[in-house]
């Protein structure tokens, strides 16, 4: 096969990685259960079409099962994350569920894993190398983040949810999308902030500029821009997203220890500015945008009227 074939296969397998299409006229016959069926999965008993008698094939597929090989697998999934990681989430979040392992499951498992590794590989004197930070609060959420990194990433990505859920709101894909969809999208998003994280302290501490190329990436796919109108977008979201972040923490600052407030009130007054300048600049544009692209489909359907 050669490479042009082969890509858009990739391309077909990025855009849709499930057929669940059946053959209609073909009957199967449940072994479990006793009842003819068509489709792929007995409608009584759930179990799937084609199963027989224990094989050979059997062996190797329920070892396989151990590693989480079949469909709904955390394997495939982040595979699939890695690959097609905004049509995937596209797809989770618009109901395909059987797509996925289970988001929130996957994001802990994968910081169990990634605690582990830290624990195995990583040089002892890195890890007493922790920030000191003045608040007693900070130190305490920063050491709880390396050392429950799953939920910690989600805690910090979880500043995302508002700059993405206003700057996205006319994109092409997922137009208006809510909250809670919003809450998912990010959960995907912090496995992979997560997987990056581990590069980085594996390789080199350069792999976190993989961060914001992870969401360039997955948001192209999941919302519909094309490059430049995706780069400023997540350009916007990432600096709204940071100035929050980084408002929340000099406010945690203030309240538990550190400086007066006097002190701290020009820079706490910009941070505040900036993320929502920011946030509310890319929503605005981009609800024009939206609507000069509405108008000038309109009048090319209807030219005379
Ligand atoms: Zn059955």
């Amino acid at each position: 096969m050669n490479i042009k074939k082969r890509y858009k296969q990739y391309k077909a397998w990025q855009l849709n990685a499930f057929d669940w299409s059946y053959d209609e006229n073909e009957h199967h016959y449940c072994v479990n259960c006793e009842n003819e069926f068509v489709g792929n999965h007995c409608p009584h008993c759930s179990q799937k079409a084609g199963m027989g008698k224990v094989s050979w094939k059997s062996v190797l597929q329920s070892s396989a099962e151990v590693w989480g090989m079949h469909n709904r697998s955390l394997l495939y999934s982040l595979w699939q994350l890695i690959w097609r990681p905004g049509y995937f989430i596209s797809d989770y979040i618009n109901g395909k569920r059987q797509v996925s392992f289970p988001p929130v499951k996957m994001l802990v498992i994968m910081g169990v894993i990634s605690v582990v590794v830290d624990y195995i590989f990583k040089a002892p004197d890195i890890t007493e190398e922790v920030i000191k930070e003045d608040s007693p609060l900070l130190d305490q959420y920063f050491q709880w983040v390396e050392a429950s990194p799953g939920w910690g990433w989600l805690s910090i990505v979880c500043f995302f949810i508002i700059p993405t859920f206003c700057i996205y709101r006319y994109a092409p894909c997922n137009t208006k999308h809510s909250l809670p969809q919003g809450f998912f999208i990010q959960v995907f998003m912090s496995i992979q902030v997560l997987i990056v994280d581990d590069l980085a302290d594996f390789f080199s501490s350069y792999f976190y500029i993989m961060v914001p190329l992870c969401y360039l990436y997955a948001y192209r796919q999941l919302f519909g821009y094309g490059f430049w109108g995706n780069l400023w977008r997540g350009l916007l979201m990432l600096i709204s997203s940071a100035m929050f972040a980084i408002l929340a923490i000099s406010i945690t600052e203030l309240l538990t220890t550190g400086p007066s407030f006097a002190d701290r009130f020009l820079f706490i007054m910009c941070c505040a500015v900036l993320a929502t300048v920011s946030m509310l600049a890319g929503m605005l544009i981009s609800k024009s945008l939206a609507r000069l692209k509405e108008k000038r489909e309109k009048s090319k359907i209807s030219p005379t009227s």
